[in-house]
């Protein structure tokens, strides 16, 4: 196949592409090969506070473009994305290390957002009515809350921008995004492609400063920036919370999980594995949604991982310009040791190596591997693995793996696979956001995502995502 090698590496700032003001770049690596494929524009201060002017100077005009217009934009994106779906794939394999069916999976995925956003721009609710007492009209009416700063991380360069990009043109905000230092190129790639739409200039600006952390603050601090949604670590969401603070900035937050996947008594097996062959291996496994502890019934625990392995021995590790390969490389060296060092800390605390557990000597890549033995609240147990490692924890009773499956600071997302009334009942007690039963992938554009507890804040998709970028405003009038 032919691969590109041109790629978009500058900031786009008030509608142009521009170099860095200090001329200074980055270099950004195909984790594949360690290969440098673009050096990409670090922006200072003074590019940030141009990027906040620019949106800022927008908004008004934006905010007011009849929703059809808006609509109509966001539709052109999806048309012209579904077009160049395969280029779209390519520079995520080549930047982030996907397999070949993960980039082109998430190419659909992302596009759709565009999609399901230009069908909500024109259906933003209000309501009206007269108050109990009669003394006077209740209209609420939503408008666009303001300068939207969009904060993504690298495991879905795409669709992370699109999922915070797609609402917020659909409800009149103007935007900065600010991606992942490692995938910055798609980032860059799905800007212009809303430009090439007919997005206004100043309406979306891509910064990538570095250090990130101050110019972040500062872009907070701006009293135009009034919306953050970050999908990122929860690490770094906390502290962006505590920055939100200071301004009263409105916050989205899109944080870790560490998903537990129930396999219960009576589970159909080949359903179960299916199921845990995405949850765990959709992005290699490096997604907040990825199964991160299975917790299996002792009576079909033996069963369920011989077919598991016998699975994950099938999948073709290699970089994504192979397009038969299944599994593709991690997104950096340090992320491919950090997984390694989770599998020998496992091993150290007691598990067993089923499969895999050996790191590659070169490019980041990590093999499809399975442990066994794992105790519940051990290290691997308890960590985003971020990685294609199954960790398996036997367990006897279905209500203590009710009980472990909600042991977490985490509440994004759980799957449960079972007898369907015993899996529904179930997944009502697990605490989180979003469950699973029988079905191993429940990303969707018109699906409301987000977790509880420390993973996260509001919803993306759906209906609701669009809320997120609109505030209420009552206004009360005589009768
Ligand atoms: P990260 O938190 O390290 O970085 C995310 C983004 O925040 C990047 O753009 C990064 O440059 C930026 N950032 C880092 N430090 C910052 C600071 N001090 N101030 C402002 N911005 C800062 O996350 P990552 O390693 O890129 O992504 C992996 C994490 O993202 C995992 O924890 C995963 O679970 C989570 N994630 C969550 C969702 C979700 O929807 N809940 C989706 C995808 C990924």
């Amino acid at each position: 196949m032919t691969v590109t090698t041109e790629y978009l590496s500058d900031l786009f700032i008030d509608g142009e592409w521009r170099a860095g003001s200090a001329g200074t770049t980055f270099p950004v690596t195909d984790p594949a090969t360690g290969e440098t494929i673009a050096q990409f524009a670090i922006a200072t201060e003074a590019d940030c506070d141009a990027a906040v002017a620019a949106a800022e100077a927008a908004f008004p005009a934006w905010a007011a473009t009849a929703p059809r217009v808006r609509s109509e934009i966001l539709r052109a994106a999806f048309d012209i994305l579904t077009a160049e779906k395969e280029h779209f794939a390519e520079i995520m394999v080549r930047e982030n290390g996907k397999s070949w069916p993960d980039a082109i999976a998430e190419a659909g995925y992302a596009t759709e957002f565009f999609r399901w956003f230009a069908e909500e721009a024109v259906r933003i609710p209000g309501d009206f009515r007269l108050s109990p007492g009669g003394d006077k009209r209740i209209v609420v009416t939503r408008q666009p809350i303001g300068v939207s700063l969009l904060i993504t991380p690298w495991n879905f360069p795409a669709a992370m921008a699109t999922r915070k990009l797609a609402p917020a043109l659909a409800a009149g905000c103007t935007t900065i995004l600010k991606p992942a230092r490692e995938t910055p190129l798609t980032a860059a790639y799905v800007v212009d492609v809303l430009r090439r739409a007919g997005v206004p200039k100043g309406v979306v600006n891509l910064v990538t400063p570095v250090p990130t952390g101050p110019a972040i603050a500062k872009m907070m601090h701006h009293p135009a920036v009034r919306k953050m949604s970050f999908t990122g670590s929860t690490e770094v969401g906390r502290i962006l919370l505590h920055e939100a603070a200071d301004s009263v900035v409105s916050t989205s937050m899109e944080l870790g999980g560490n998903a537990p996947f129930l396999v219960l008594p009576g589970a159909d097996l080949d359903d179960a594995v299916a199921g845990a062959m995405v949850a765990k291996m959709r992005n290699g496994g490096s997604a907040c949604t990825a199964a991160n502890r299975f917790y299996v019934h002792a009576s079909v625990h033996d069963e369920f991982v011989a077919k598991l392995t016998a699975e994950l021995q099938k999948v073709k590790n290699g970089s994504g310009l192979d397009r038969e390969n299944t599994l593709g490389a991690l997104v950096s060296l340090e992320e491919r040791d950090k997984v390694a060092e989770l599998v020998e800390t496992a091993v150290a605390e007691g598990a067993t190596v089923a499969l895999g557990g050996t790191k590659s000597t070169s490019g980041a890549f990590y093999p499809a591997t399975m442990l066994t033995g794992v105790e519940h609240g051990s290290t691997i147990n308890q960590t985003e693995i971020f990685g294609p490692v199954t960790a398996v924890v036997k367990v006897d009773d279905v209500d203590e793996m009710v009980r472990m499956a909600n042991d977490t600071i985490y509440g994004l997302i759980g799957y449960v696979f079972g007898e369907e009334s015993l899996a529904l009942r179930t997944a009502l007690r697990i605490d989180a956001g979003m469950v699973g039963v029988n079905k191993g992938v429940l990303s969707d554009p018109a699906a409301p995502f987000g977790g509880t507890k420390q993973s996260g804040l509001g919803r993306e998709g759906s209906s609701e995502g669009i809320l997120e970028y609109l505030e209420e405003k009552y206004i009360g009038m005589a009768p």
